[in-house]
C-alpha cells in the first residue's frame, strides 16, 4: 500500500527537471550519441513512469512520428515544442524519446494537477447533478433513518434492491441510486471500496473537443547545460531582495541540496534577502562543516537576527520568525562559532536586534549557553543578561564591574545591565515630536527611515524639520531595496487625499486582514511632491543603470498585475500572482473550478468543501453553490464528497455559466475552499485547487480537462479556509485574493463566513 503523508504535495514538484520546466520552460534531452541506431529497437517501458503518459510512443514508431505524437499530447496540456527542441528530439533514438516524452508529460501533468484521478461524486457531472438538493437530502435522510435490510426500499417500495455498501454500511437501493453515476455512498458521500458491487464501471467519456488554447500556452525550449542552468537559478534566487514565496523557497531548498559543499567559490559575497540568507547559512553550516564554511558564514552574518533565523531554519522552523520557534540542539563547535559571530556585533546592537524577538532569543540562550563563555564573548553575555534581566555579578563576576562598560551600556551596583537601544530612542523621539533627533537616529538605518517617512513628515512642523527629513531621505534612498523604495513612493503619493480606511495583511501564513479607520492627517501637497521627487529620481537613477534595450514592448495586460513585493505567503501555483492582481477572463468562456484532496493513510477523514458564494453588484448575497444547494442560478456543483482515502482521494467541481449568472443578477462569484471537519490543509496528504476555462458549455464527458487548466495552486499551511479569487462577471476579470484563514470549530460553510 502506498503511504501518503503531508509532505508529498511539496515533494511532488521538487526535482531538477520539473523545477527547470516550471521556471524556464526548458527541456534537456540526452545528447544524441547514438544517431543511426535502428529506430525499430525495442522501447522499454520505464519503471516509475505513469503508463498512461508513456503511451504515445511505441516500439516500432520512428522518432519523427514519435515526436508528432508527443507534440499532440503536449498541446493537449497547453505546451508547444520550440523548433530547436523539436529538432533535438527527432534525433533521439526511440528508447530515449520514450523516456524523455513520458517524463515530460508526467511533469506537465503534475504542474496542472492532471496526474491525479478526478472522480466527482456524480460521475456524469454536470448532467447528473440533482436539480433539487433538498429533495435529494430528504431521500438520503429517509434512507439513513428508516431503511432496514429485509424491507423493500423506503423510497420506491421495490423488493430485493437494497444492500449495504462498504465500508460505511448504509443500505442503498440499486433502483433509486445509479452505481454508474455515484462514485461514493449516496447516503453519506464517503468513498466506497472500489470492489463493492454497487460501484459499476464508469461509462467511457470523450476526452476533448471543448477547449480552445489556454491563455497560459507556453513554448518549451531546448536546454543545453542543466547543471549550469540550475546553478544560475540558485544564484538568481540568492540575489533576490525580498522574502521568497513558498514555491521559490522550496526551489531554493532543492537547488541547494543539489550543490556539492566541497567547492564554495560560487557563493555570493552578499545575500540581500534575510530569510534566503538564513536558508543558505543553514545549508552551509550543516554537519560535517565543509572547509571554509565558518569564514563564509561569518562574512554573510551582519545582524543578530541573521543568527536567530539560521537557528530556526536549521530546526525546520519558519524563516519569517512568525510564531514561537522550536530549536534543535546546537553542537559545540557551531555554538562557539555563533557566539563569536554575535560578539563582533556588539552589545548595543545585539540588544536592539534581540528585543524584537525576545522570547525566541531567551530560547536561543538555553541552546547557546552564553554564560559559560562570558569571558570569551562578553558582549554576548551582557546582551543576554539584559534580555533576561539577570544579575551579571553572579553570571560573570569578571565582566560585571558596576559602571559604564561600553558606550550606552551600564551595569548598576545590583549587577543589572541597562542598554540605551536605538529602537527605544527612535520611538521616544517620535513620541516627543523631536523630528531632528528622530531623523538623525533613523539616518543610520535607511530602510527604517523610509518606513517611518510618513510619520516624520506628519510631525515635521518647521522648515528646518522638513529640510532635515528630506536631506536624510535623499541620503537613504539609494541604500534601500527596490521593494522599500517603491512601497514608500506608492504610499506617500496617495497622502494628499483623505482615505476612509487602512488595510493591513499580517505577515503570517494564515491571516485575517485588519481594517482600521484612517485617522492620519493628510500631508500638504508641496511636502508630498518633494518626497515623490526624491523617491522617483532614485527609482529612475536605478532604471538608468540597467541594460538598455532598443525597443520595449509592454503588454497592456500587465496593467492588472500587482508588483510582487510581499510574496512570503504566495500560494504555490501554476501561475504565480501577487495578491490583488487582476487577470482577464476571456469573453464567452465557461469556468470550471476544481478542488482535489487526499487524506493521510493513517490520518483523520478529511472533508473539504468547494463553495462559490454569489453576490450582486452591491455585494448583496444572492446565493451559494455548495453542498447545501447544488444548483444555483448558473452554478452547478459536482456533489459533496466527505472522505478522500487513497487511491482516488476526492474531487469537487463547480461550473459557472457566466451568462446565466449575469441574468440572475450575479456580479461577483467568490471561490472558497473550507475544511468542513476542521482538519488543517497541512494535515492531509495533498490538496490543491484551480480553475479551468472552457469554450463550450460542458454537458458530459471527462470532468478534468488538462488543456483548459489556467490555474492550479496547492492548499497548504495551517489554515482551514481559503479564498483564492473573486470573479467579476461584469468586468470579465478574475482578482487573485489568496487569503487563507484560521478558523475554529467544525461544520464550516461559506455563508457562515461572510
Ligand atoms: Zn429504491
Ligand atoms: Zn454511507
Amino acid at each position: 500500500m502506498v503511504v501518503l503523508t503531508s509532505s508529498d504535495t511539496r515533494r511532488r514538484l521538487a526535482n531538477p527537471a520539473r523545477l527547470l520546466l516550471r521556471r524556464r520552460a526548458m527541456i534537456y534531452p540526452p545528447t544524441p550519441a547514438r544517431i543511426g541506431v535502428n529506430p525499430d529497437a525495442a522501447a522499454p517501458v520505464h519503471a516509475g513512469v505513469n503508463p498512461a503518459a508513456a503511451a504515445p510512443v511505441h516500439a516500432g514508431v520512428n522518432p519523427a512520428a514519435g515526436v508528432d505524437l508527443l507534440e499532440t499530447d503536449l498541446v493537449d496540456r497547453g505546451w508547444l515544442l520550440g523548433p530547436a527542441l523539436r529538432d533535438a528530439l527527432v534525433r533521439l533514438d526511440v528508447a530515449e524519446l520514450v523516456n524523455v516524452g513520458a517524463t515530460l508529460l508526467a511533469d506537465c501533468d503534475a504542474l496542472l494537477g492532471a496526474d491525479r484521478p478526478h472522480v466527482p461524486l456524480f460521475r456524469d457531472f454536470p448532467a447528473s447533478t440533482p436539480d433539487d438538493t433538498m429533495a435529494f437530502f430528504v431521500d438520503r435522510i429517509l434512507t439513513a433513518w428508516f431503511q432496514t435490510p429485509d424491507q423493500p426500499c423506503v423510497l420506491c417500495d421495490t423488493d430485493d434492491t437494497v444492500a449495504p455498501v462498504n465500508p460505511c454500511g448504509h443500505l442503498v437501493c440499486r433502483a433509486c441510486f445509479d452505481g454508474a453515476d455515484f462514485s461514493a455512498c449516496p447516503i453519506c458521500h464517503r468513498r466506497i471500496n472500489p470492489d463493492d458491487p454497487f460501484v459499476k464501471p464508469a461509462r467511457p467519456r470523450p476526452l476533448r473537443g471543448e477547449s480552445a488554447a489556454p491563455e497560459r500556452l507556453r513554448v518549451l525550449h531546448l536546454g543545453f547545460d542543466q547543471d549550469a542552468d540550475l546553478r544560475a537559478e540558485l544564484v538568481g534566487l540568492l540575489a533576490r531582495t525580498a522574502a521568497l514565496p513558498p514555491a521559490d523557497a522550496d526551489d531554493l531548498a532543492t537547488l541547494l541540496a543539489l550543490q556539492p559543499r566541497i567547492d564554495l567559490s560560487w557563493l555570493p559575497a552578499r545575500v540581500p534577502g534575510r530569510e534566503t540568507k538564513a536558508r543558505l547559512l543553514a545549508w552551509l553550516l550543516t554537519d560535517p562543516l565543509p572547509a571554509g564554511a565558518l569564514d563564509r558564514a561569518a562574512a554573510l552574518v551582519d545582524t543578530a537576527t541573521d543568527v536567530l533565523r539560521l537557528l530556526v531554519v536549521r530546526s525546520d522552523g519558519d524563516a519569517s520568525l512568525i510564531g514561537r520557534p522550536r530549536l534543535a540542539p546546537v553542537p559545540r563547535p557551531l555554538r562557539r562559532a555563533l557566539l563569536g559571530l554575535l560578539d563582533c556585533i556588539g552589545t548595543v546592537r545585539l540588544v536592539d536586534d534581540m528585543r524584537r524577538h525576545r522570547r525566541a532569543w531567551i530560547a536561543v540562550g538555553e541552546k547557546l549557553h552564553p554564560g559559560e563563555y562570558a569571558d570569551r564573548y562578553p558582549a554576548v553575555a551582557l546582551a543576554f543578561a539584559t534580555l533576561r534581566c539577570s544579575d551579571m555579578t553572579t553570571l560573570c563576576p569578571r565582566t560585571a564591574v558596576a559602571g559604564q562598560v561600553a558606550e550606552d551600556v551600564r551595569i548598576d551596583d545590583a549587577g543589572r545591565v541597562t542598554v540605551a537601544v536605538w529602537g527605544h530612542r527612535v520611538e521616544s523621539a517620535l513620541a516627543d515630536g523631536d523630528v531632528a533627533t528622530a531623523v538623525s537616529l533613523l539616518a543610520a538605518r535607511p530602510g527604517e527611515l523610509l518606513r517611518r517617512l510618513d510619520h516624520l513628515l506628519r510631525l515635521a512642523a518647521t522648515d528646518e524639520d522638513l529640510a532635515a527629513a528630506f536631506a536624510a531621505l535623499t541620503a537613504a534612498a539609494p541604500q534601500v531595496s527596490p521593494a522599500v523604495l517603491l512601497s514608500a513612493l506608492g504610499q506617500v503619493r496617495t497622502r494628499t487625499a483623505r482615505h476612509r480606511t487602512r488595510v493591513f495583511f499580517p505577515a503570517g501564513r494564515t491571516s485575517t486582514a485588519h481594517v482600521i479607520d484612517d485617522e492620519r492627517a493628510v500631508l500638504p501637497s508641496g511636502v508630498v511632491a518633494r518626497a515623490v521627487d526624491i523617491l522617483q529620481a532614485e527609482a529612475l537613477r536605478r532604471a538608468a543603470t540597467l541594460r538598455r534595450v532598443d525597443r520595449a514592448v509592454i503588454d497592456t495586460g500587465l496593467d492588472g498585475l500587482v508588483v510582487p513585493f510581499a510574496e512570503r505567503t504566495a500560494a504555490r501555483a501554476l501561475l504565480t500572482l501577487a495578491r490583488g492582481s487582476v487577470l482577464p477572463v476571456p469573453h464567452g468562456r465557461y469556468l470550471r473550478l476544481f478542488c482535489h484532496w487526499m487524506q493521510n493513510t493513517d490520518g483523520p477523514r478529511v472533508d473539504l468543501d468547494l463553495s462559490v458564494a454569489l453576490y450582486s453588484e452591491a455585494w448583496e448575497h444572492i446565493g451559494t453553490c455548495d453542498y447545501t444547494s447544488l444548483r444555483v442560478a448558473g452554478a452547478v456543483h459536482s456533489g459533496d464528497l466527505t472522505s478522500a482515502p487513497p487511491p482516488l482521494g476526492a474531487s469537487e467541481f463547480v461550473d459557472l455559466d457566466i451568462n446565466a449568472l449575469a441574468v440572475a443578477g450575479v456580479r461577483y462569484a467568490v471561490m472558497v475552499v473550507l475544511s468542513y471537519n476542521n482538519v488543517a490543509f497541512t494535515d492531509m496528504a495533498e490538496a490543491f485547487a484551480g480553475l479551468m476555462l472552457r469554450s463550450a458549455p460542458p454537458k458530459r464527458g471527462e470532468v478534468f480537462d488538462a488543456l483548459a487548466v489556467e490555474q492550479r495552486f496547492d492548499l497548504t499551511g495551517p489554515g482551514k479556509v481559503t479564498m483564492p479569487f473573486v470573479v467579476d462577471l461584469a468586468e470579465e476579470t478574475m482578482r487573485w485574493m489568496d487569503v487563507t484563514a484560521r478558523v475554529t470549530g467544525t461544520n464550516h460553510a461559506v455563508h457562515r463566513h461572510h
